[in-house]
């Protein structure tokens, strides 16, 4: 309402961003590579991102790309971390889109954190689109769709995920890429794949928004593009969703989370592929979060501290 950018146009709607809270009432750590996590700090990010995002006014809804509290969250903890993470999010004045990560499956199940986060499933299943305005369609992508966390361990997506790490990663300990060479070190466990049927979902839904003429935002909690990520962190079969993707000239740009230092690209089919900033890497004080202006040959994400600006001029 009212924002008026350099250019002359207000966008057709904005949204807000945030990526891996990854909250845990636990004394700030490291990463496996010695990355610095605060872990208490990162729920403040969050709150300031929420407050911003109301004072802008000019939002319409809010999109979680997914890792809200983290993994050595003590487990009988994990309930109501989450709920403090998501009533947070409440706090903002509008509806709030949620996605799932390695995180969240660590601490609860689906069958939990599915409703919690009113996230729509379908059988199980985290993946979903709407239509923010008639002319655009956000797609929401279920990463660990194939998994070897977050489904019961006899689960037929479970076993199909042993099968993968088995073949591809021959590591004891199926989160090290010690050996893995190039982007086969995507093949951890931390990381998953997109399965036949939601591909398939995946294929209707772009033939469907091309047909409505529709202009489509990818959201993947994980990266779906070797030039905005490392391979340890990319989604199994980034590449079998980008040939889905590449069928079709709806998508504009893909957004994702998981790799906390963040990144962006342009793919060989003028694509823009934006990983964002995590919050949980925010020394006190420092924040990471931002909103995403959508115009019609355009998408500009303002982000605030440690997450950087990007404008995404699309191909004509
Ligand atoms: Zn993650």
């Amino acid at each position: 309402m009212g924002l008026i950018t350099a250019q002359g146009k207000q966008p057709l709607f904005s949204f807000g961003v945030v990526s891996d809270v990854q909250y845990a009432d636990i004394p700030d750590g490291r990463s496996f590579l010695g990355v610095p996590r605060y872990y208490r700090h990162s729920i403040l990010v969050l709150e300031r991102a929420v407050q911003r995002w109301n004072s802008l006014q000019h939002l319409s809804f809010a999109v979680n790309f997914g890792d809200i509290v983290d993994g050595f969250c003590p487990k009988d903890q994990s309930l109501d971390s989450v709920k403090k993470v998501a009533s947070k999010f409440e706090e903002f004045n509008g509806s709030v889109y949620h996605m799932i990560g390695n995180h969240c499956l660590y601490n609860l199940s689906r069958e939990t954190l599915l409703p919690l986060l009113k996230i729509p499933s379908n059988d199980g299943c985290a993946y979903y689109d709407f239509s923010p305005i008639p002319g655009y369609r956000l797609v929401v992508l279920d990463g660990y769709d194939i998994s070897a966390i977050g489904w019961p361990e006899d689960h037929p997506k479970s076993m199909e995920a042993m099968r993968i790490l088995k073949e591809k990663n021959p590591n004891s300990d199926k989160n090290s890429p010690v050996g893995l060479e190039d982007l086969e070190r995507r093949f951890l466990m931390f990381n998953g794949g997109v399965g036949k049927e939601q591909l398939k979902w995946l294929d209707h839904a772009l033939q469907n928004a091309t047909d409505k003429k529709q202009k489509v935002i990818i959201c993947c909690h994980l990266p779906l593009d070797p030039g905005a990520s490392s391979s340890e962190a990319l989604l199994w079969n980034y590449n079998e969703v980008m040939d889905i993707i590449h069928k079709y000239k709806c998508v504009k740009a893909c957004f994702g989370g998981h790799e906390h230092k963040g990144g962006y690209s342009i793919d060989s089919h003028g694509v823009h592929h934006r990983v964002l900033e995590a919050a949980l890497e925010c020394p006190p004080y420092s924040d990471a979060f931002g909103y995403i202006d959508v115009y019609d040959d355009r998408i500009s994400l303002v982000g605030t501290g440690r997450m950087k600006s990007t404008d995404m001029v699309f191909d004509s």
